[in-house]
């Protein structure tokens, strides 16, 4: 019975012609629709949004940019004071590592490997 019914709804639906344009879907909550992520984000997720969308990274969650570590293109450490430790791993397969205070100005050089690093000002979102 079940089933001559859904075949009969069936049949109906696929013979019916809608004349008329047919309304776009839209999820917009102006629309009455289901709130996009950006409509309904608040506190932190809503400034984190904005920042990547105007290609900012304020909490460090993306993978770190790639330098060479010379005098031209030193390892830039952020930091919310004017020095920072840093360990330096010389050599990929080294098992120790180097450590150093940064301090702010001129690029510096690990002692070990003479990879140079330099100091930039971090400020905290918030
Ligand atoms: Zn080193």
């Amino acid at each position: 019975m079940a089933a001559r019914l859904l075949l009969r709804s069936a049949v109906r639906a696929a013979t019916t012609c809608r004349t008329g344009p047919v309304p776009a879907l839209t999820r917009s909550m102006a629309a009455g629709g289901i709130p996009t992520d950006e409509e309904q984000a608040t506190g932190l997720e809503k400034i984190i949004m904005k920042a990547t969308k105007e290609g900012k990274d304020p909490y460090s969650m993306l993978k770190p940019k790639q330098y060479t570590g010379s005098k031209a293109d030193p390892h830039l450490v952020p930091s919310i004071t004017n020095k920072r430790i840093v360990g330096c791993v010389c050599e990929e397969d080294n098992t120790s590592v180097i450590w150093f205070w940064l301090h702010e100005g001129e690029a510096q050089r690990c002692p070990s490997c003479g990879a140079h690093y330099k100091l930039v000002p971090h400020e905290l979102p918030h």
